[in-house]
């Protein structure tokens, strides 16, 4: 941690305070935690970035003991940048109400930001969140570099978790933000592309800290940056290549289930069809691969008695797979649409390509029955020239 409490007056590691200062103040026993209010110890040495540990390992349930370099390195730069820029900040500023400490918080903004550099679940994410909205504070999530890789032009491999505090922006694109302490640099990760768990398409741009000057920087839309997804296309025409020649050893719960549903109906997963697959709007908030939903879907379609059909029989089906965790879900606090758009959308892409019709709100009409390819080269040229159509 980077402040404490001196006389009951808040006292940081950020500023001028020599180290024998520190020493002194340390000496006379007042430095506490704001806290929990026990004694806490500064940290001043040449290894590390200056900080307050608590005296003893007691409970304190505003701070976790730990806290790596690269984060205390980073949240003083955040705060350096931000007290730059003019914004009145707090540093690991503790509301009483929630218990929770954000790393920074803009006062007169009702705005926190928090640098993330441990593994946060989706669960305790969406806590955090809804935590300050009860109180209606904005939030922002700025994770550390070292969470992401590059691994090939527009590829990344991101923490599979960080993915939930994504925004969208005025485009209708995720975003996510980093930054790196070390190079005192952010970096921006725009129009993001799930292919699988942890790999990503998406365009990523680095700025120095001193591009960015007010913190509505973190949610703003480049307009003028690059727009085209050609590597996009490319990416994920190769991760469809990757679910064809793949599925036969691929044993996660939604691919056993799907090979048995087609093999008693005579399909194998691997000639799944062409139509499936398909990086529709807001298809990323089933986290399950698309091949496999989507073909689920037009399997459900096919088998209908009649060609008539409702979306809420799709839902319904969806959500009793979600429950027994055939299907994984995606969560995004910060979004408001859901698993259930990601299924609306690929509908109406279906009536886009004349296998279905739309009826009337949430009623649909089979037109064409679906094509399953005979053969892995049948397969490859449909997704060829599906993926020129889409
Ligand atoms: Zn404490």
């Amino acid at each position: 941690m980077l402040v404490a409490l001196f006389n009951d007056q808040y006292v940081d590691m950020v500023g001028e305070i020599t180290k024998e200062e520190w020493y002194l103040k340390n000496k006379s026993g007042k430095l506490r935690c704001p806290v929990c209010q026990n004694k806490v110890i500064p940290k001043c040495g040449t290894k590390k970035t200056w900080h307050f540990a608590h005296h003893s390992f007691e409970e304190c349930e505003g701070f976790h003991e730990g806290e790596t370099d690269y984060h205390l390195l980073g949240k003083k730069g955040l705060y350096k940048w931000l007290t730059h820029v003019n914004e009145k900040t707090l540093l690991e500023y503790y509301i009483r109400d929630i218990k929770q400490r954000p790393d920074l918080f803009l006062q007169e903004n009702q705005h926190v930001i928090e640098f993330q550099c441990a593994t946060v679940t989706p669960e305790d994410l969406r806590k955090r969140i809804s935590g300050y909205q009860s109180l209606n504070i904005a939030s922002d999530w700025i994770f550390g570099m070292k969470r992401i890789k590059q691994k090939g032009p527009d590829l990344y491999y991101i923490q599979s978790s960080d993915l939930s505090a994504a925004k969208k922006d005025s485009n209708g694109q995720l975003y996510l933000n980093y930054y790196c302490p070390l190079k005192e640099q952010f970096f921006r990760l725009r129009n993001i592309i799930p292919l699988s768990q942890k790999k990503v398409a998406a365009h990523g741009y680095a700025f120095s800290k001193k591009k960015c000057c007010d913190v509505l920087w973190l949610s703003r839309t480049f307009l003028n940056l690059k727009t085209h997804n050609v590597n996009h296309n490319v990416l994920w025409k190769k991760q469809k290549y990757t679910w064809r020649t793949t599925a036969f050893k691929n044993t996660s719960p939604a691919v056993m289930y799907m090979k048995k549903v087609l093999y008693f109906n005579h399909h194998s997963l691997t000639l799944f069809p062409s139509v499936a697959g398909i990086s529709t709007d807001d298809f990323y908030h089933i986290e399950t691969s698309p091949y496999l939903w989507q073909t689920y879907m037009l399997f459900l379609i096919e088998k209908l008695p009649t060609s008539l059909f409702s979306t809420n029989f799709i839902e319904q089906e969806f959500q009793r797979l979600i429950q027994k965790r055939v299907l994984q879900i995606r969560d995004f606090p910060y979004l408001k649409e859901s698993w259930r758009d990601a299924v609306e959308n690929y509908l109406s892409f279906l009536v886009n390509h004349h296998l279905l019709e739309k009826v009337s709100e949430k009623t649909y009409r089979r037109i064409q029955y679906v094509h399953y390819p005979k053969t892995l080269d049948e397969a490859f040229k449909l997704d060829e020239i599906f993926s020129e159509k889409s």
